[in-house]
């Protein structure tokens, strides 16, 4: 693998990494059921992470996903929704 997957939108607002977008390094992709959510997701009364919006995909534990490679994200890039859920996630 030869890129890392950015995170391109995330409309998870109340998360303490977005600010403008996910300013987490590196994000897991993990969930349960038939919802792929981000693990790196926490409501606090704070905000961190980078000084720019430019998160990636570090990690996803989602192998049924269509863009899954030995559990990391093969997509270009990913848009995270409001529930911290995975909106790129495709099931094979
Ligand atoms: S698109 Fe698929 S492989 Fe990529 S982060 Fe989302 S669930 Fe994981």
């Amino acid at each position: 693998m030869t890129t890392i997957t950015a995170v391109k939108e995330c409309s998870t607002t109340n998360c303490a990494y977005n600010n403008d977008g996910c300013r987490a390094f590196a994000i897991t992709i993990g969930g349960s059921t038939a919802k792929a959510t981000c693990g790196t997701f926490i409501a606090l009364d704070a905000r961190g992470g980078l000084q720019v919006a430019d998160g990636h995909v570090g990690a996803c534990q989602r192998l049924e996903c269509r863009h899954n490679t030995d559990l990391m994200c093969t997509a270009e890039m990913i848009t995270v929704g409001d529930a911290a859920n995975c909106v790129s996630y495709e099931i094979l």
